[in-house]
């Protein structure tokens, strides 16, 4: 398979799985041990406590599943809910939508809140949904924070107050798979019940781990769940903490060791200074796509994610004619537009251990192949607006100054 080689670098923006860096890869690079021993339940002890920190909880129960973000959905759910069960979903794009099926097909009796792709969570119907419901039917609020398909970003605080507002007991359950650890999250403060993201996102680890944190009010009601769980049950991993084994089954060894080296590395560097470089990044490439003369697929600021650009393009032209030569020509991997904005968008990750200057050569390659396509870019245009604005902003290296 000698054709998938390309000299130099993959540059990888795709918003996730994301680059890998070395110190993560040098510190899975081992070989496997007796997971029984006391050397992994003392690191996994540890882990468990810092993983908390990336949540921005105290209170909440972390849970280091070997999956990925759909298993961590499911994880989510089945340990909490009910079949039956009355929950309000919100569909904005792809990953939402393969929430909500998941939710159907577990049996729950979703109550779905559609907005266009390329806008956020409609909170005024949630709103409405909640001042009509003073009999708590409704037993979950699931919102996906930040939509990976469209680069929509959701406002979590706002939700907290609405359900506040109302006064409504229902569980507020967050996918944070492309947000957390990239953007701000704040769980107690937000008064969310489930979080869960996975680890090929913002904490650029291979996929297989998710993270799933779980606070007191979900944890309650896991004793009274009804959805059947094995595989995901909470009870399994809680009897294990209490022992002080802390593994119902085999864990992913590497991807531990993978973890720990992740933490540091975002600790090293300051969560709010990884935020700060997030948003910087994704200020950046808003920037260049402007210079380009090219739209935002997100509807208005307010919902503008600073993980993923998705960027519209002409109706002349094919978004995965786009992607397919970024592979093929430049060894790019930008994210393809997916299901109602499949040849319309093209994305742009700029989440996870990323700097600067590689985000310049991914702008530098979409301008080349922009070019390809017959769109009448002007080179340089927007690596000069992201040079430009990322000349005045970057500050030192944390961990250098
Ligand atoms: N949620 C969001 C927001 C995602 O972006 C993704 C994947 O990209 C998922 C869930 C599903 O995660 P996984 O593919 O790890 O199962």
């Amino acid at each position: 398979m000698d054709y998938v080689n390309g000299p130099g670098r993959n540059h990888l923006f795709v918003p996730g799985p994301v680059n890998i860096p070395d110190q993560i890869i040098r510190a899975m690079n081992r070989n496997n041990e007796d997971y029984r021993s006391p050397a992994i339940p003392a690191m996994t002890k540890i882990l468990l406590e810092d993983v908390k920190k990336i949540f921005k909880t105290e209170s909440g129960t972390p849970f280091l599943i070997p999956t990925t973000g759909t298993g961590a959905w499911e994880s989510a759910l089945t340990n909490t809910l009910s079949p039956g069960d009355r929950i309000v979903s919100f569909l904005i794009g792809q990953f939402s939508l393969l929430w909500i099926d998941q939710q159907q097909r577990l049996n729950f009796n979703v109550d779905v809140i559609e907005s266009e792709w390329g806008q956020g969570a409609n909170l005024d119907i949630l709103a409405s949904k909640l001042a009509e419901d003073t009999a708590h039917t409704i037993k979950a609020i699931c919102i996906v924070h930040n939509e990976t398909a469209t680069g929509v970003t959701n406002n979590l605080a706002t939700v907290r107050k609405i359900l506040d507002h109302y006064n409504h007991p229902a569980l507020f359950v967050v996918d944070g798979v492309s947000s957390i650890c990239a953007l701000d999250f704040r769980m107690d403060e937000w008064g969310v019940d489930v979080a869960l993201t996975g680890s090929q996102k913002a904490l650029s680890l291979p996929t297989g781990i998710g993270i799933v944190c779980a606070s007191p009010k979900a944890l309650e009601a896991s004793k009274t769940a009804k959805s059947v769980r094995v595989f995901f049950d909470w009870k399994d991993y809680l009897k294990v903490y209490k022992l002080g084994t802390y593994w119902p089954y085999t864990p992913s060894i590497h991807l531990l060791y993978g973890l720990r080296a992740a933490l540091d590395l975002i600790f090293e560097e300051g969560l709010e200074n990884v935020f700060a470089r997030h948003a910087r990044l994704a200020k950046a490439t808003r920037l260049a796509m402007e210079a380009w003369g090219l739209k935002n697929c997100t509807q208005k600021e307010e919902w503008y994610s600073d993980t993923v650009t998705a960027v519209l393009v002409p109706p002349n032209i094919d978004s995965s004619e786009i992607v397919r030569r970024a592979w093929k020509r430049y060894n790019l991997s930008l994210g393809l537009g997916l299901n109602k904005v499949a040849g319309k968008v093209f994305r742009i990750g700029h989440l996870g251990n990323l700097n600067e200057l590689q985000l310049l050569g991914c702008l530098a390659g979409v301008e080349m192949v922009l070019k390809d396509v017959g769109y009448p870019v002007k080179l340089g245009s927007g690596v000069g607006a992201a040079c430009a604005y990322l000349q005045n902003t970057t500050p030192l290296i944390p961990s250098r100054i």
